[in-house]
């Protein structure tokens, strides 16, 4: 045979090769693919085909690159794939008041420290900086989903729209004054409104009503809340017996517990995402898995303001769905998603003098899908299964802390950090590549957050220490 038929034939077999191979948006592989799918829970050498925003392959890398080519590949080496962390609760734009005031009460921190300066300073500009600060943390920490509950929700809306993260986000509504409202009326209507302008307008973004908790909205109140979120069909997201005092406030206003009081009101059901729930007692833990209530457990917030510890592995072990949140920057310090993971592995077996309490698979699960379903997108995210919103994150695993490796679950929970997370994919598109996000632009971001707090340090007389 001459040599260019050889050579013809070779073009045209390769060629129909290609052919047969399916085009997607994206390829994606991972050393260790973790897909918090029971069916398949670890792959060695694992790979993801998205295309239109979903996964549509997931299998060895082999196999994927048998069946499948696409515009772009991020390759696996090194790497772990997982998907997005979801940040079942926070007050994004209040990262502007991280560190502003510390090693206070929860009562007296708000009340002297967090609602003045909120009264002073939160408005559109602010909540626009404070997010997009706040947006940058998390992607750069591997959340790909946060539930948010503030103020100038719109604003929060255009962030995450343009950043490329999703969210859902809750217009807060409270009965006295906050910014830019007298009291509920009117921080309720404009939580409806917000949820009328962006229900079914974006699919990142799940509008949702934020009645702050049961000591702080009146019953009539939030009997107005759950009717507005059933109307609509959007979430609640509500701060639920985050300490024994507000179990003591309720109880004596009210004859009921907080779960109890809500159970009472007709309010809790599987709409309702209950941040913090430290002090639930046997009956309401019932009451919540009954409920089938989302629960957001926020170790960190918890420990911080030392409102307790929630009875999680209680509340695992009677079926509630339980999801892990930072809650805001100003009662964590930080909006990072890996310290709650290690947190929540660690107190618990503290608590019960018990290291088998709560295992790495257990909380890495919370983290992801079991956060996923506590906030209602459990059928949409939080785990790599064909179908899915294309939710995916590489963590590398060439750092000091991460060698050498025995088991990859064991190293998430227990050894690996935010800054380790390499490449952030959401809803199939790559919104941070080799540490760099793609989606933000951060010297603006920074030089507006500098320039706020310069302006919130010279309002403010300095936080007073104990040890002063
Ligand atoms: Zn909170």
């Amino acid at each position: 045979m001459p040599l260019c038929a050889a050579l013809l034939v070779t073009v045209v077999s390769s060629g129909a090769r290609a052919e047969t191979k399916q085009e997607v948006d994206l390829l994606i592989g991972g050393e260790f693919v973790v897909t918090i799918d029971d069916t398949r829970p670890v792959i060695r050498d694992g790979a993801v085909a998205v295309k239109d925003g979903r996964i549509v392959a997931v299998g060895t890398a082999a196999e994927i690159a048998a069946a499948y080519r696409a515009p772009l590949t991020l390759p696996g080496e090194q790497r772990v794939l997982l998907p997005g962390l979801v940040n079942g609760h926070t007050h994004a734009a209040m990262v502007l008041f991280r560190g502003l005031a510390d090693d206070l009460a929860l009562s007296e921190w708000l009340t002297n420290f967090i609602f003045p300066a909120e009264g002073m300073f939160v408005d559109a500009e602010f909540v626009r900086t404070g997010t997009q600060l706040a947006c940058w943390e998390m992607m750069r920490g591997g959340t790909t989903t946060f539930v948010d509950m503030y103020f100038h929700p719109d604003v929060v809306a255009e962030v995450v729209e343009a950043c490329g993260l999703r969210a859902i986000i809750a217009s807060a509504a409270i009965d006295f004054p906050s910014p830019g409202f007298q009291g509920w009326e009117d921080s309720f209507a404009a939580a409806v409104a917000f949820v009328q302008r962006w229900k079914g307008r974006h699919p990142r973004i799940t509008p949702a009503i934020g009645p702050h908790a049961p000591y702080t909205v009146a019953p009539e109140h939030l009997v107005q809340a759950v009717a507005a979120a059933r109307q609509y069909d959007v979430p609640i997201s509500i701060h639920v017996a985050e300490t024994r005092t507000e179990v003591d406030d309720v109880s004596t206003r009210y004859g009921r517990r907080p779960v109890q009081h809500l159970d009472a009101l007709g309010f809790l059901e599987p709409r309702i995402i209950a941040a913090h729930v430290v002090w639930p007692d046997a009956a309401e833990i019932a009451i919540l898995a009954q409920r089938q209530v989302g629960v957001i457990h926020n170790p960190t917030s918890n420990l911080k303001l030392a409102s307790g510890v929630s009875p999680v592995p209680q509340l695992l072990a009677a079926g509630v769905k339980v999801g892990l949140g930072t809650d805001g920057a100003a009662s964590n310090n930080n909006l990072d998603m890996w310290q709650e993971i290690n947190l929540a592995a660690l107190i618990h077996k503290a608590v019960a003098l018990d290291p088998t309490t709560l295992p790495a698979a257990t909380v890495l699960r919370m983290a992801t899908l079991g956060g996923a379903e506590a906030i209602g997108l459990g059928a949409h995210i939080g785990a790599i299964t064909v179908g899915r919103q294309a939710d995916l994150i590489q963590v590398r695993l060439n750092r000091p802390h991460l060698i050498p490796l025995y088991d990859v679950i064991s190293h998430l929970v227990y050894a690996a950090r935010a800054d380790d997370v390499t490449t952030v994919v959401v809803d199939g598109k790559v919104v941070m590549r080799n540490g760099d996000v793609l989606t933000l632009d951060l010297r603006t971001i920074q030089a507006k957050a500098r320039r706020l707090a310069r302006e919130i340090a010279a309002a403010l007389r300095p936080a007073p220490s104990p040890t002063r």
